[in-house]
């Protein structure tokens, strides 16, 4: 296939503005996917950076690179979130790619409004109700291995889509000149690091399951080495292939047919014990998949807006409400652990209604407006008792009848399977104009379905397994055709007298929630910096019997938070290695256009925050 070649493209900035961007296509040819020692740039990760211009914060370096060269090359915010998710697929590739979905988050400076893009993925039209039931038994499949390493937990990938429709929505440069930086690192190669070697090694057993994958992340029967230069050129060519042809060439044609292929018949190795159970994916739902522009979820917090992700996400309307409840408290007249006393009780009252309200709205009525009414909050907060942890799980509420008066407790409530994993990347970008993106993008768990797609360098999803596993009539996240698992992930921007103030988002799975609301609350309610806010130890209640936490939360708030009644158990699991919660990324706008970018200063290896004048 032949290689780009050097463009520059007129473009016409937010500002109105004409500008020349000009991106280097891949010289290079395509080699085998492979490591050498050869050293690669750039590697240098500074989670924080301030200044003026433009920022970008990700978790990795090469994609706030490649997000930062295009804001400088007069791109907006846009224009860079899409460059830099693209070279996101490249260089995390085990949490977000093509293969996936996400949410973006666009504050436009123009028109001084907030717009979304559901991206998510859907369940293929075949998928029958009972898809996660196994004919074999007639027994729910077992999370893992089963429904995690499967076909059967494919769903109808939205990244490309979402990318394609964010630039003609609002971006300036074409859908293959914001590919264009990722395909030159997918093509060259990045340095490997510890986090993409752990992340490798995690997921061995599923990676040498299926061929394609094996050959691609396990090159010499082993995840490649710390140092190394991994290289995918078979992503770069479709990469290439999507920038010559458009949308089309994923969503339709001969790839088309191929994913649909792989998803039903999963080509595994001859040797592996692993089940993998087949799907349900045809060309037809490629064919048919389709963003959402929808109005965000939005509520107000101490005099700020805050803008999340509406359903089949459920980020904004269960931060939001967490808000609501603890807005009427002055948290920050209180000792740290009594505010976060607050803090994980109204989050464990939001995940309730979570659990009981909120799937995909094109196929249950989600009760938005009031899960973020005020009244609802005051009635919520009855449950809220200030000096002792309530017995979780706690009781949803009921969003048809409320006065926020408080009456008699209510009945005992129930623990909302989780079957969300950890994996997920987040980006935030503000531009020269005042336009800030806030994206958060998956493939599931870490690996995604594990199964590379043959010959094009990219992982097919699992977010299929964010459905409940057992059918129940009333659930409003059980299986349908076409439907959207629910989500937790919240993108959130948060305006201040109608201007930006602070963007972030996580990865996390249903942490990625709790993670949010805690930064949120550290940065407005406890005197925190943005760089403190998201460096301080995290804590998750999602409404379940103990509170997960980070070891340095247990320690510096266990005794006194176990006093209350809050019993604290480590943050992992059997997936990942490493007993972290989230992986923040964010913007913060302040006086005379300074922009405050932030990453994580230690966990998932640290991320890279770059601004386009240093101050
Ligand atoms: N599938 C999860 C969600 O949509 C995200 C996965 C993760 O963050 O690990 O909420």
């Amino acid at each position: 296939m032949p290689h780009l070649a050097r463009r520059v493209s007129a473009t016409v900035s937010a500002s109105g503005l004409a500008v020349a961007a000009v991106l280097v296509g891949s010289p290079a040819p395509a080699e085998p996917a492979s490591q050498t020692a050869v050293s690669q740039r750039p590697t240098v990760k500074d989670p924080f950076a301030v200044g003026t211009g433009g920022a970008i914060s990700t978790v990795d370096p090469e994609a706030s690179a490649a997000g930062l060269k295009v804001l400088k090359a007069g791109g907006n915010a846009v224009d860079a979130a899409v460059a830099a998710a693209a070279t996101l697929g490249v260089t995390e590739p085990y949490s977000a790619g093509i293969g996936g979905g996400g949410y973006f988050v666009y504050y436009n400076a123009e028109s001084g409004k907030v717009r979304t893009l559901d991206g998510r993925e859907t369940a293929p039209m075949r998928m029958p109700d009972d898809a996660f039931i196994d004919p074999a038994t007639g027994k729910p499949y077992n999370f893992t291995p089963e429904l995690v390493t499967s076909g059967a937990s494919v769903g109808t990938p939205g990244t490309l889509a979402t990318w394609d429709k964010a630039l003609a929505n609002w971006g300036t440069l074409s859908l293959a000149d914001a590919l264009a930086p990722a395909t030159k690192v997918a093509r060259r190669g990045f340095r490997v690091d510890e986090t993409f070697r752990q992340q490798t090694l995690d997921n061995e057993v599923r990676f040498a399951a299926f061929k394609d994958t094996k050959k691609l992340f396990l090159p010499k029967g082993d995840a490649p080495a710390v140092g190394t230069v991994f290289r995918n050129p078979d992503l770069a060519e479709t990469y290439d292939l999507i920038a010559q042809r458009g949308t089309k060439a994923f969503y339709r044609g001969k790839l088309a047919r191929l994913m649909s292929d792989v998803v039903r018949k999963p080509r595994t190795t001859k040797n592996t014990a692993l089940p993998v159970p087949a799907g349900w994916l045809t060309a037809r739902d490629l064919r048919d998949y389709r963003v959402r522009s929808q109005k965000a979820a939005r509520t107000t917090y101490r005099g700020h807006d805050v803008y999340g992700m509406a359903p089949s996400s459920s980020g904004g309307t269960t931060v939001g409400e967490a808000l609501n409840i603890l807005e009427r408290y002055d948290l920050s007249a209180m000792t740290p652990e009594q505010a976060l006393h607050h803090y994980l009780e109204a989050s464990a009252l939001a995940f309730a209604d979570r659990g009981k309200y909120v799937g995909d709205p094109a196929y249950v009525d989600v009760p938005v407006k009031r899960l973020l009414d005020d009244t609802y909050a005051a009635e919520r907060a009855c449950s809220l008792d200030p000096a002792k942890a309530a017995t979780k799980p706690v009781a949803a509420g009921d969003v048809t009848a409320y006065d926020g008066v408080c009456g008699p407790a209510t009945a005992e409530g129930t623990t909302d399977a989780d079957t969300e994993n950890i994996s997920t990347t987040n980006l935030t970008v503000a531009d020269q104009w005042g336009n800030v993106v806030e994206y958060t993008l998956t493939i599931e768990q870490t690996g995604g379905s594990g199964m590379v797609v043959p010959g094009h360098g990219f992982l097919l999803n699992n977010e299929l397994t964010d459905f409940s596993t057992v059918y129940a009539a009333g659930d409003p996240n059980r299986i349908q055709p076409g439907k959207r698992p629910r989500s937790s992930m919240s993108p959130t921007i948060v305006l201040k007298d109608g201007k930006p103030f602070l963007a972030l988002g996580s990865p996390g799975g249903s942490t990625i929630i709790t993670t949010v609301l805690q930064v949120l609350v550290n940065r407005i309610d406890l005197g925190m910096t943005i760089e403190e806010a998201i460096a301080a130890p995290r804590a998750a209640q999602r409404n379940t019997a103990s509170v997960t936490a980070e070891p340095a939360f247990i320690a510096a708030y266990g005794p006194a938070l176990t006093a209350l009644g809050h019993t604290l158990v480590p943050a992992g699991d059997a997936f990942t290695s490493a007993a972290e919660i989230g992986a923040a990324t964010a913007i913060e706008l302040g006086p005379r256009k300074r922009m405050t970018a932030v990453a994580e200063p230690s966990r998932r290896g640290k991320g890279s925050a770059k601004v386009v004048d240093p101050r």
